[in-house]
């Protein structure tokens, strides 16, 4: 296939799996501009080796399931990077919690659970759904909503505080209210859209066989052998051994391997395009190009294209961006926690700075450690902690919490404590529209230019990693005749 050269503006999970699609589709020459001295973006693994345990400021488990878990597994599978699978037995997929009304309330995670009520529930979950059962179609039709009017809309009140507003904190660290449902629940919402009800939607679908197969399309011959496998032994969710660190890491030693330059500590400070392609402002360099991958976060691209395409800028300046404490914490012994699980997530009415607590030692081996991550802020960070709190403010509070929900009343032995600044990408009532404005915006100029990355497709890791082989797919390559 004629080559292309390339830019891939980025070197986070994103830009990394950009430059290993366009590797693949085009060959070289390719470039990535990393502006940070290291790869992986927000994925990032501190590892203390006497103690055998590590600490993750960003992301550090992912989802096997659906097209993107598989598109994940393929690129894990050809860079032969060591996972650990957590299975749909294990307590870390079995116990989910919230901290409600004073208590730590085990969610349902049976079928039976639907029957009995439980806190902080003061009726059984089955009436949710028959709620939605017997509320008819709405009156007007809608396109968007706040994936809590949804909720509440279709299930009830309780449901959209205590279930669905926890899950965007711990998905996005946002406000449920604010939230588009297409951002989670879009063809939930659809289905509603189309049958006048989510379960008539769901049911009407299954039996008139409308399910769709999962990996239709994306793979050349079969499934990866590493997705068969998570079905098969019904993987809910795996990390990497030694830390999600090691999939960028594999990335970039691989793109290495393959002569792809990553350029680190290399900031691209502004676009300009012409009939040739697009120049490359780089701090002591103007590169030319013939197309830019661009996985930056939206408001970012928006400073790099201001100049010349104000109006895209403004585009991508519309999307917001939230704040999030992290701090990482670590305990000598591994019999404090109580109840084990995946960890609790706290209901934003509870109004509590905290976004919720993960248990990573009931998710991975951490060798007779008690390693706990707190999330605070997020939507509502300037509200809690003002402009500049202090590491020390911060610390106190989450050591604060952690002895009052789970009741461990010794100071950790090791912590850390992260903020960070506009790592999440908020998709509000109105961001499919916003994408595909970009988008189009960019196809009616026929810049050069192709954005992917979690500002736009989903901010999980599989669904950035999809976005990039998205993007780098529909481009064309260029004739060399
Ligand atoms: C606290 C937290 C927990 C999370 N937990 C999970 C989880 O458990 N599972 C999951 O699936 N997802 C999780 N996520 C989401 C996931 O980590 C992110 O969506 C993903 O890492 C984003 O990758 P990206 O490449 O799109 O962007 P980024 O990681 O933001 O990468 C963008 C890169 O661009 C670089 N850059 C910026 N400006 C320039 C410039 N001008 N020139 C050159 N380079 C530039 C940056 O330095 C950065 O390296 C979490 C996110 C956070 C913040």
């Amino acid at each position: 296939m004629a080559s292309l050269s390339t830019a891939v503006l980025g070197g986070g999970i994103s830009g990394l799996s950009a430059g290993y699609y366009l590797l693949r589709q085009f060959g070289k020459p390719l470039t990535i501009y990393e502006s940070s001295p290291r790869v992986g973006g927000w994925i990032r693994t501190e590892k203390h080796r006497d103690r055998s345990f590590i600490f993750e400021s960003g992301p550090r488990t992912i989802r096997p399931k659906g097209l993107a878990g598989a598109n994940t597994l393929e690129l894990v599978e050809q860079l032969k990077v060591p996972i650990k699978p957590i299975l749909s037995s294990h307590v870390a997929a079995r116990n989910r919690m919230i901290y409600a009304k004073g208590e730590l309330c085990m969610l349902p995670n049976s079928p039976k659970g639907l029957f009995s009520t439980l806190p902080p529930f003061t009726q059984p979950l089955y009436k949710a759904l028959w709620h939605d059962l017997i509320t008819g179609s709405t009156p007007a039709k809608h396109d968007d909503e706040s994936i809590y009017s949804f909720a509440e809309r279709r299930f009830g009140k309780e449901i959209a505080d205590y279930a669905i507003s926890p899950m965007i904190c711990g998905i996005c660290a946002g406000d449920a209210r604010e939230i588009s449902v297409r951002f989670l629940m879009e063809s939930l919402f659809e289905k509603e859209q189309k049958y006048g009800g989510v379960l008539k939607g769901v049911l009407y679908s299954r039996f008139s066989g409308g399910a769709k197969k999962d990996s239709a399309g994306l793979f050349a011959q079969s499934q990866p052998a590493l997705y068969s496998q998570a079905c098969q032994e019904k993987w809910a969710m795996y990390g990497v051994e030694d830390g999600l660190e090691q999939l960028p890491r594999a990335l970039r030693k691989y793109l290495g391997e393959h002569d792809v330059n990553v350029q680190l500590s290399t900031e691209c400070r502004s676009l300009s395009f012409n009939n040739n392609g697009v120049r490359l402002q780089l701090r002591d360099a103007e590169v030319p190009v013939e197309h830019v991958v661009s996985s930056l976060p939206a408001y970012k691209m928006a400073q790099l294209v201001k100049t010349q395409h104000p109006s895209l800028a403004a585009q991508l300046q519309a999307i917001p961006y939230v704040d999030v404490v992290v701090v990482n914490m670590q305990y000598d012994s591994d019999e404090l926690l109580q109840r084990e699980g995946f960890g609790l997530l706290v209901p934003p009415v509870e109004k509590l700075p905290l976004l919720g607590i993960i248990f990573d030692s009931c998710c991975f081996e951490m060798a007779g450690n008690t390693v706990l991550t707190v999330m605070m802020g997020g939507h509502w960070f300037n509200q809690w902690f003002g402009n500049r709190p202090t590491q020390k403010q911060l610390l106190d509070i989450a050591v604060e919490y952690v002895r009052k929900i789970l009741d461990i009343k010794e100071a950790p032995k090791f912590s850390r404590v992260h903020t960070l600044h506009q790592c999440i990408p908020q998709y509000t009532v109105g961001h499919k529209q916003r994408v595909e404005g970009i988008r189009r915006y960019i196809k009616t100029y026929k810049l050069p230019l192709s954005v992917c990355g979690a500002a736009y497709d989903g901010v999980g890791i599989n669904d950035v990693i999809l976005s990039a082989r998205r993007q780098v797919e529909a481009l064309q390559p260029v004739s060399t005749a």
